[in-house]
């Protein structure tokens, strides 16, 4: 068989992205629905949810919307079991949910380790799971785990987050482990650092941006549109023989010291 241009094409595929109301879930799912996808809005709001999916309609994208807190195991599963059977199959889940919180270690408070640990790596397991029942069920399917250039790399004030995306980096391995006999592909997608809300403090901080645009080959931050090359090659048949694998996103950060 010889490759086929028309195998990065997500046409009749549906991706749900966690997450997704703003930042760069959002614009995945822009990259997604651009490819051809049918993507699936996730907030914790029902309202901003649709919301957010009637913008992307607006925008000649197909989309629809699901509402969970990926942190609420009995709720998750509800809502993706009756979308599942009421709206159709999720054939691309995007584990984008996350959340940041800055302490020095020795300070860190310890609701806000479990809020971090909760959100960024319990909800990948949670997500993940209920998902890949119906993904197995299928024989196929695609599961992306945004993870970090902190699944590689420490900084001070950050442990806690660093710690959760290193084990989304191994917890991706783990889901090729066990599910690549079952036609799922899982894959890790870390961005280095993009201008979103949760950096809205380094963006404003000339010091770090400074110090960033050294540290980074690219000499500047990324724009959240260019993970979505990435995103697309991931979900689709391109990359059906990539498994476990995490692709940093990072205008080469990580390959540096
Ligand atoms: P944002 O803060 O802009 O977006 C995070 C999104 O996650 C929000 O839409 C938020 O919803 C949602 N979310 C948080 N908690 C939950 C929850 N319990 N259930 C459902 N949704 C939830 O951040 P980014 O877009 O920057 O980050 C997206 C992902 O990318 C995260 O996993 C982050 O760790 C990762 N990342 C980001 C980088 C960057 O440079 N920006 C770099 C590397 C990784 P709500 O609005 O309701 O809070």
């Amino acid at each position: 068989m010889s490759f086929n241009i028309n195998s990065f094409k997500l046409e009749g595929r549906r991706a749900l992205i966690t997450g997704s109301g703003q930042g760069i879930g959002l614009e995945l799912a822009r990259g997604l629905g651009a490819a051809g996808a049918t993507v699936v809005i996730n907030t914790r709001n029902i309202d901003k949810s649709r919301a957010v999916a009637a913008q992307l309609r607006d925008e000649g994208l197909k989309a629809e919307s699901v509402a969970f807190d990926v942190t609420d195991r009995e709720q998750l599963l509800a809502a993706i079991n009756t979308f599942e059977s009421d709206v159709g199959a999720i054939d691309i889940l995007v584990n984008n949910a996350g959340i940041q919180r800055r302490a020095p270690l020795e300070d860190f408070s310890a609701s806000d380790w479990h809020d971090v640990m909760r959100t960024n790596l319990d909800g990948v397991f949670h997500v993940s799971q209920a998902v890949a029942r119906h993904m197995i069920a299928r024989g196929r399917g695609k599961i992306i785990n945004i993870c970090s250039v902190q699944s590689q790399l420490a900084r001070p004030t950050i442990a806690p987050y660093a710690a959760s995306k290193g084990a989304v980096k191994m917890l991706t391995k783990g889901m090729c482990a066990e599910w690549a006999r079952h036609g799922i592909q899982a894959n890790g997608l870390a961005p280095g650092y993009f201008a979103t809300e949760m950096n809205r403090a380094l963006v404003d901080n000339q010091e770090f941006s400074e110090w960033l645009c050294k540290r980074t080959p690219a000499g500047r931050w990324g724009r959240v549109d260019e993970l979505c090359g990435a995103a697309v090659f991931l979900a689709s048949p391109a990359s059906d023989f990539i498994n476990g694998q995490t692709l940093f996103v990072d205008g080469g950060l990580t390959s540096v010291v």
